[in-house]
């Protein structure tokens, strides 16, 4: 529903910016998506668009199957933590701690999310959850199998650009008719890596530092209390330049800076980061890895056979999911798996060593 009231996003940025000027890029699109997802369930075919655990049941499996394998290795630890971020609907949890339970593997569950109406999903497919707000209030006793699958694509990035007086912050205007991204008044000169720094007007560089910043916690806890972490995304292994925002709407794209909190932002992953940041913080970085070459490894394929034949009816839905997460002209080049883990924790399946 398009909120024209006075009240809806598009005119609190109004006034906003009206009142205390241009606005960050990371600040528009950090309220955009508070606003989006907190409005609604926006997965599935009849929202704005789907995920890999609403594509098939098989893709939380083989991330459960990948835990178990874990914390088997590890010595089946007694007390453990599940731990997602940004659950969606719940669906890959529930899939992945049913996949758990044939192991005998039970963890706590904890998941950590922002939107009220996604809270409310959540519970109804993990109703032994415990829900946060950020990893600070998850106990700190017992290893973590963290898991954020298309979480970190979905955290506000801040972009710089070079303009002919220097490197700026983009920032967000309004010119009477619609919202627009311009080069901001702030010099952002220190930013910018030196080999960097003499590029053309108009280069944009782009970092999220939110997702830098819960990565650094994550490592952090998993040299204390043991455990791994999987992130599943879609993004980039070297770094780059240029916008990689984007906006999505019932399965189209659209113009980022139209209808704030109307559609969902998000922006490419930078895995070479996440990698830098598990060096910084000391723990084992695995991958990244394509997706459909770590499904694959895990045995996706096998697992699609034996739901086909136990379900004939269903048989060419299965295969059609199957090749929608793992043929790399679908998810499975584009979107990539990445695991930190922590002392003395196993190198996880699937990351080809
Ligand atoms: N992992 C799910 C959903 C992906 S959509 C799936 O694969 O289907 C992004 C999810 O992250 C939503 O659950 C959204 O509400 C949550 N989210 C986005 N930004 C967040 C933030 N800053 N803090 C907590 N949760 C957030």
């Amino acid at each position: 529903m398009q909120e024209a009231g006075p009240d809806g996003l598009e005119a609190v940025f109004r006034r906003l910016i009206g009142a205390t000027g241009p606005i960050s890029v990371a600040h528009y699109m950090a309220e955009a998506n508070a606003h989006y997802y907190n409005r609604t369930d926006p997965l599935g075919a009849g929202g704005d668009f789907i995920t890999a655990p609403e594509i098939s049941q098989m893709f939380g499996e083989m991330i459960g199957l990948w835990l178990a394998d874990q914390w088997q290795q590890a010595g089946k630890p007694g007390l453990c933590h599940f731990v997602e971020f940004g659950p969606g609907r719940g669906t890959l949890a529930a899939d992945a701690l049913r996949a758990m339970a044939q192991f005998d593997f039970r963890p706590q569950v904890h998941l950590i999310e922002g939107s009220t109406a996604l809270r409310m999903a959540q519970k109804l497919a993990v109703p032994q959850a415990t829900w946060h707000d950020g990893l600070d209030s998850v106990p700190r006793e017992g290893p973590l199998l963290i898991v954020a699958n298309e979480f970190l694509d979905a955290l506000p990035v801040r972009q710089i650009v070079r303009t002919e007086q220097g490197w700026r912050e983009r920032v967000v205007v309004h010119n009477g008719e619609r919202f627009l991204p311009v080069a901001g008044a702030r010099p952002m000169d220190t930013a910018v890596p030196p080999a960097l720094a003499d590029s053309p007007p108009g280069t944009i560089l782009e970092s999220c530092p939110a997702a830098a910043g819960m990565a650094y916690e994550i490592a952090a806890r998993l040299k204390a209390q043991g455990g791994a972490a999987l992130f599943i995304d879609y993004g980039y292994c070297a770094p780059q330049t240029g916008s990689t925002l984007q906006a999505v709407r019932a399965h189209q794209k659209v113009d980022p800076f139209a209808e704030p909190g109307l559609a969902d932002l998000t922006a490419l992953v930078d895995f070479s980061q996440l990698k830098q940041i598990a060096l910084a913080g000391d723990v084992d970085c695995l991958g990244p890895v394509g997706q459909g070459d770590w499904l694959m490894a895990l045995g996706i394929a096998q697992r699609a056979a034996m739901l086909a034949k136990s379900q004939p009816s269903r048989a060419d839905d299965m295969m059609a999911a199957l090749d929608r997460l793992v043929s790399p002209d679908q998810m499975g080049a584009l979107f990539k798996a990445l695991a930190y883990r922590g002392p003395g924790w196993p190198a996880g399946a699937g990351f080809g060593r």
